[in-house]
């Protein structure tokens, strides 16, 4: 059935541009929308298939019958000019996912531009507004449950609300140009949820876990924060381009999963804990949705004293994958589950300590209650 019209299509696929998914960037495409005129990957086929056949008529490049019509098509438009057009107005605030990202923010962003065709018709774009209201379902700070919450998302006053009661006054009010913001990050096992971390007016660190039954509703509060955040970073630092400050807006964090920690002493036991390592700032909890941390340790360069290193020294109960995290306060010493565990986080924390920290973080480190818990050993 691979016939003359499929090796066209085929040789297509290989062209700078075609080489790649249109919506998600990964190599060597397999599928195609036909009528869109694009070359795309398995995933985001899929994705395109969710949306209809009136939107977009996907087709396997060797396995798929092909008119010559359809190899025509494919020529005059691929991925460079398709692009051109879909793409025409993204804002520098948008979060374009890519093969990492979850299903809920590459879905959108496949919808946003081709089914609501918001990138070349600016009024379709809700984040872009300044404010944003709505409900979310929280969860509880001491309680697993999730309740609807209202939101109030302000650029004027770089503010996030949320309400408990909305006759009374909110319930917190955060400074949106200090919170980071994690897409649905896979602890939650909710599609179009997200994590808001912040350090309240205590220099402690607080976590929120939100979600929305509806992604393209929780996509647009994620993408929402960002373009308030970008604003006003761009009133705070005029004179800094428009793509370092893009790179401030959002962090995913860089990892997370379960370690055993224990203390400095033989007959300290070992306790489990979920650890997030969030830019260069290290949380350990009690479970992965706990409100706080139980302790945050920064993590700063190499030269001033951080090191990490497999093992734990003489006279420290060792546990099977055990390491050693230096800092100039204290030393830590944790255990993984896994040969593979251990060497992902030995490897997290060293790309992190062996580069040095910019201002910004400088700021966040002093910022940080650096004297809590940071010599127990719980
Ligand atoms: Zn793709």
């Amino acid at each position: 059935m691979f016939d003359a019209n499929n090796r066209g299509v085929l040789e297509l696929s290989r062209r700078p541009g075609n080489d790649i998914c249109a919506d998600c960037s990964s190599r060597d495409p397999e599928w195609a929308s036909y009528n869109i005129g694009i070359f795309l990957c398995a995933r985001c086929a899929e994705m395109h298939r969710g949306m209809g056949s009136h939107i977009s008529k996907v087709k396997h490049i060797r396995h798929d019958r092909w008119e010559e019509s359809q190899v025509q098509r494919m020529c005059e438009i691929g991925n460079s000019v398709a692009k051109a057009k879909y793409e025409k107005r993204v804002p520098p605030c948008y979060r374009i996912p890519n093969e990492m990202d979850c299903d809920a923010l590459l879905e959108e962003w496949i919808c946003a531009k081709y089914q609501r065709e918001e990138f070349y018709r600016m009024e379709r774009q809700p984040f872009m507004a300044g404010h944003t209201e709505g409900y979310l379902m929280k969860r509880g700070k001491e309680d697993p449950r999730y309740y609807p919450r209202k939101f109030v998302l302000s650029e004027a006053n770089d503010t996030l609300k949320y309400y408990v009661d909305e006759k009374k006054d909110p319930k917190s009010s955060i400074k949106v140009s200090e919170i980071n913001v994690s897409f649905a990050p896979p602890k939650m096992e909710k599609k179009s949820s997200f994590q808001i971390s912040f350090v309240n007016s205590a220099g402690l660190t607080r976590h929120l876990f939100v979600y929305h039954d509806d992604p393209q509703t929780a996509v647009n509060w994620y993408n929402a924060i960002r373009c308030t955040k970008l604003h006003r970073l761009q009133i705070t630092y005029p004179t800094v381009s428009q793509a370092q400050l893009v790179n401030l807006l959002t962090k995913d964090f860089i990892h997370e999963g379960w370690l055993w920690k224990t203390g400095p002493r033989p007959t300290d036991a070992y306790r489990k804990r979920w650890f997030t390592l969030d830019q260069r700032k290290l949380m350990y909890h009690e479970e992965p949705l706990s409100a706080h941390p139980k302790n945050e340790v920064f993590l700063g360069h190499v030269m001033e004293g951080y090191a990490i290193r497999v093992g734990v020294p003489a006279g420290v109960r060792d546990q099977k994958y055990s390491f050693t995290l230096w800092t100039p306060e204290r030393w830590f010493y944790f255990s993984a589950e896994a040969a593979v565990d251990r060497d992902a986080w030995i490897q997290a924390i060293s790309s992190v300590i062996e580069t040095p920290p910019t201002p910004q973080e400088v700021s966040m480190a002093a910022r940080m209650v650096r004297k809590r818990g940071i010599f127990s050993s719980r």
